[in-house]
């Protein structure tokens, strides 16, 4: 095994008993990395045999609400699982720092009771922020892992990024959510795995309100997701965060459609569904 990517939650927006939201968990050199921290992320986490205490950073494709509900719950996990100073590092896109310093001031309140409860506790939760709009985000030579982030198109969210994990030769892409552009193109050059969130336009297109057809134009359609994959000389790609809601049964039917332009291996992503590279 080179690299372990454990999909915690592949749900869309809307709240699904058996999808968490938008997280994934990467193991690589014996670190451990989770991107995004959508909802019910630290159930799947425990699930996953991984724990707040032990990550290695955070890293976030994009801030929105779908990918960040649960952030607040990995702060304050790291902090009181954490029996020393164990600041948590958090990487990514333009604005993050605003974000968590927002989510510390929410959590003012509840930092103060365990401060004044607990002697061993002086002071709050440290995340440390790292904002990047690409390049070499985590190198650690010992371990031989790397990460580099780029660009990616999911305006008008901006900005976003996806990152690209490598480790012993091995390489996994976390796309996020978004079109096909040239950052994405760049981060899936030759790797082995790909993560993509991926839309159904036939489904979507469907529903006749107006703010469901809008989330067509900034997502990668699965038919997209397999050509950027196919373009990429992508060995595996793996279809997460679907949209709409697969229905029963109809897995058979998102993979068809990447097939299409795509002749590698395609998962079908599933909560707790692990991809080994
Ligand atoms: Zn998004
Ligand atoms: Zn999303």
């Amino acid at each position: 095994m080179t690299i372990e990517i454990t999909l915690l939650g592949t749900g869309s927006p809307l709240p699904d008993p058996e999808r968490a939201g938008p997280s994934t968990l990467v193991r690589a050199g014996g670190k451990t990395f989770l991107f995004d921290a959508g909802r019910g992320v630290g159930l799947r986490l425990a699930a996953a045999g991984a724990a707040w205490s032990l990550l290695d950073a955070v890293l976030l494709t994009h801030l929105h609400s779908d990918h960040i509900t649960d952030l607040n719950d990995a702060i304050t996990g790291r902090w009181v699982t954490s029996l020393a100073p164990n600041p948590l590092p958090i990487i990514g896109p333009g604005n993050t720092g605003i974000v968590v310093d927002g989510i510390l001031a929410m959590l003012g309140p509840d930092i103060s009771y365990r401060i004044a409860h607990h002697e061993d506790m002086t002071e709050g939760p440290q995340p440390v922020v790292t904002e990047t709009a690409g390049g070499v985000v985590y190198d650690d030579r010992e371990a031989d892992v790397r990460i580099i982030a780029a660009p990616t198109d999911h305006k008008p969210v901006e900005p976003t990024v996806g990152f690209r994990i490598e480790h012993a030769g091995a390489a996994v892409v976390i796309g996020g959510d978004g079109v096909p552009c040239a950052g994405l193109d760049e981060l899936c050059a030759g790797a082995d795995a790909y993560v993509q969130t991926v839309l159904r336009e036939d489904l979507v297109s469907m529903i006749p309100i107006q703010r469901f057809l809008d989330t067509i134009d900034y997502h990668s359609t699965v038919r997209q997701a397999g050509e950027t994959a196919a373009k990429a000389g992508v060995r595996t790609l793996v279809l997460t965060h679907q949209v709409p809601t697969p229905a029963p049964g109809s897995e058979a039917e998102w993979v068809a459609q990447a097939a299409e332009v795509f002749d590698g291996e395609i998962v079908f992503g599933t909560d707790l569904t692990v991809v080994t590279v």
